[in-house]
């Protein structure tokens, strides 16, 4: 079977394996519902596999979807890979790269983060938008599809466009963005209920996390217009840390007045997490690439550190004029 452009290859080929970025967010697991459930528009076969398990404020959006974790001991036959909200196979994790890296299948990426990798056959990369779940409303726009856009596939692009845009505020947000909400609205998006099952989903303890981070765990260098924050394991363990918890968290620091950037630091098994966000005209990608293995956006970006986390607050410390 030849099939040279993307309308061919999503007609041709009719097993489709959606998968995202390790630690799904909202975007994430947003854009691979909308996916499904154009696959299920279009009568695909699906499967929305994630590296890791989301995180259970994310769940319910995937109630009534076909989705599972990787097993590197299982058998995936499928004819199409999608690779949606990420742009480097690194991104799914370890354990699942080489498998994304080497799937035999076609694969087509759909994203916004600068300068993919090239791994795909097919790649939709566009910086300048602000989720991927707007990347993929644009793609379907392109590809003379958009008037199959139903109420299910709303709600994910609505969840992609909500989160990673910070509720509508950050530069990223355009005319478009807005004329996009409201065909979502006007398909019969009840997009409060939306907001409410990302935002409002809080426990005594998570809320008490955040008070303990902001009270206790944050430290502020003025002079660089930078705040730090960070939690160890044992701080993580005491306010009964799951997973999505400390999501949030590092936007406090940019509310803060004379303050464009904050980094959160998390200790975790495997080594140290880092979250890097900014505003105005300081960038963060650059520096998290450089020094801590990571990447992202200019105004939100991550890394990580195989060091102790005290040993990694004190590296970042001696790099601050630097960022
Ligand atoms: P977060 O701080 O929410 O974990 O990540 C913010 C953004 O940074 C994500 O949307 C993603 O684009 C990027 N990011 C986070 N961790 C990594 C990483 O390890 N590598 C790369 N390349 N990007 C990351
Ligand atoms: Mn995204």
């Amino acid at each position: 079977m030849t099939a040279n452009s993307l309308p061919d290859v999503l007609e041709q080929y009719d097993n489709w394996l959606i998968t995202t970025h390790k630690g799904p967010d909202g975007d994430a697991v947003g854009s691979v519902v909308a996916w499904a459930a154009y696959a299920q528009v279009c009568q695909k076969n699906y499967l929305i596999l994630f590296p890791d398990q989301p995180a259970s404020y994310l769940c319910p959006f995937l109630e009534g979807y076909n989705w599972a974790v990787y097993d590197p001991e299982a058998n995936y036959p499928f004819d199409l890979l999608f690779a949606l909200d990420y742009n480097a196979a690194s991104r799914v994790g370890q354990e699942m790269s080489a498998f994304v890296a080497q799937f035999p299948a076609l694969k087509v990426m759909l994203d916004h983060h600068p300068g993919p990798e090239a791994f795909c056959e097919f790649t939709i990369s566009q910086p300048s938008a602000c989720s991927t779940t707007e990347v993929i409303y644009q793609t379907l726009e392109q590809l003379d599809e958009k008037g199959r856009i139903n109420l299910a596939m709303a709600k994910g692009l609505y969840l992609g466009l909500l989160t990673d845009t910070g509720s509508f505020r950050f530069p990223s947000v355009s005319a478009q963005t807005h004329r996009m909400v409201a065909h979502l609205l006007d398909l019969g998006l009840e997009q409060h209920l939306i907001h409410e099952a990302v935002y409002d989903v809080n426990s005594v303890t998570r809320l008490q996390l955040h008070g303990y981070a902001i009270a206790e765990k944050l430290v502020l260098y003025p002079n660089f217009r930078i705040g730090i924050m960070s939690l160890s394991k044992e701080e993580l363990k005491r306010f009964s840390y799951q997973k999505g918890d400390t999501e949030g968290l590092v936007n406090v620091i940019l509310s803060l007045e004379g303050y464009d950037c904050g980094v959160f630091l998390m200790e975790t098994d495997e080594g140290v997490k880092l979250s890097f966000r900014s505003k105005g005209n300081r960038f963060v990608n650059e520096f998290a690439k450089k020094h801590f293995s990571g990447g992202g956006h200019q105004y939100a970006a991550g890394g990580f550190s195989s060091s102790s986390l005290e040993a990694t607050l004190e590296l970042l410390q001696q790099l601050l004029p630097e960022i």
